[in-house]
């Protein structure tokens, strides 16, 4: 691998081990900062009254309410009153009287779930002096479930939310003209940790730019480098060509028996180490370089250059390659310099050089 190369290699996994980390860290901050808390209170819902069928006082405790978020937290009591319409147990209707117990002092309403907003039931209440509002959830799925109702603005009535159970059975004691006196205190302090909608998707969002960024890049790294080595491919090529070509321009000999080059004391071709036999066809560089054609053809298709001086032939025989960008070879000779003339060259000038 070239040293460029292995640097570019380098770099694109650091910046790859750069970006995970930095979307594990991303993921890691929002999981801290975006998760939402939610607080909320526990109601003990008191209910009293005195049972129609044994005259005995009844008392039920249980911790079944739950503050509305906007209502303050704090206790409440009074005789328990439904609206009035039978069909208007939801307390919609602004003008809906509820029917509060002649001499009752503080009186808490007690309004079914659903139909319009927690805030229209309890203004609607607190528009006739009710010291509390009880909403009683309908239609859960999940028995004795009640939520945290969000009802801004309602001032500072207590409003909290029982399960549709207990509801029922205290309004099925109101319709039978039982006075009930409910009295509401608080229960306990819920910490409740949940990841808001909004939240997720602005994660998810923000993971997925991530990722096609890295994505992006990486697309962008490979396709350079298969560019580079596309171009390197090319440029292999051209000079493969262009070698061809100096190749087909040098002088080729053959060996004569009595030649100089069959003598003892004549160097040997470079490349085998063997002396010249008469038979021998021999190729002969710019440089007067001789070595076997079969020999020296093979390295220059790959070197370019003589084995003995390093004369490079390409340049020695003024052809350029040049850098064209649409993979065509493009050779240019120099005029006249350099080139060999094979009609000059004879074997005489051979002769002579060879020695020295
Ligand atoms: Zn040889
Ligand atoms: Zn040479």
């Amino acid at each position: 691998m070239a040293p460029g190369s292995l640097v570019a290699a380098c770099r694109s996994l650091a910046l790859s081990t750069w970006l995970l980390s930095f979307c594990f860290v991303h993921l890691l901050c929002l999981d801290f900062t975006v998760a939402e808390r939610e607080e909320w209170y526990t109601a003990f819902v008191n209910i009293t009254y005195v049972d129609p069928a044994t005259s005995e006082l009844r008392t039920e405790k249980t911790e079944c309410g739950r503050y509305g978020e906007h209502s303050p937290k704090r206790d409440a009591k009074g005789m328990a009153a439904l609206p009035v319409a039978p069909l208007d147990r939801q307390a919609c209707d602004p003008n809906g009287r509820f029917a509060v117990p002649a001499r009752a002092g503080a009186w808490v309403a007690l309004v079914a779930g659903g139909n319009c907003t927690y805030e229209d039931k309890i203004r609607h209440a607190t528009a006739q002096n009710a010291s509390a509002v009880v909403v009683f959830n309908v239609g859960s799925s999940v028995v004795n479930e009640t939520i945290t109702m969000a009802h801004p603005g309602t001032g500072e009535v207590v409003a909290i939310m029982i399960p549709e159970p207990k509801g029922r059975e205290v309004a099925a004691l109101l319709e039978r003209n039982v006075a009930v006196t409910m009295t509401i205190t608080i229960g306990t302090r819920n910490l409740q940790k949940y990841v808001s909608r909004t939240s997720v998707v602005f994660v998810s969002i923000s993971f997925i730019v991530l990722m096609i960024i890295s994505l992006a890049w990486l697309v962008f790294y490979y396709i350079q480098r298969f560019r580079y080595a596309n171009a390197r491919d090319r440029n292999q090529r051209r000079l493969g060509d262009a070698a061809k070509k100096a190749i087909s321009k040098l002088q080729v000999r053959t060996i004569r028996k009595g030649d100089q080059e069959t003598e003892a004391d004549f160097d040997n071709c470079a490349v085998c180490i063997e002396g010249y036999k008469a038979n021998d066809v021999v190729r002969i560089l710019p440089c007067r370089h001789l070595f076997h054609k079969s020999c020296v053809d093979p390295w220059l298709l790959d070197h370019r250059t003589c084995p003995m001086c390093k004369m490079n032939i390409l340049k020695a025989l003024g052809i350029a390659v040049s850098p064209s960008q649409n993979g065509k070879i493009l050779t240019m000779e120099k005029e006249g310099k350099a080139l060999i003339d094979r009609s000059i060259i004879d074997h005489k000038a051979v002769d002579t050089l060879g020695r020295g």
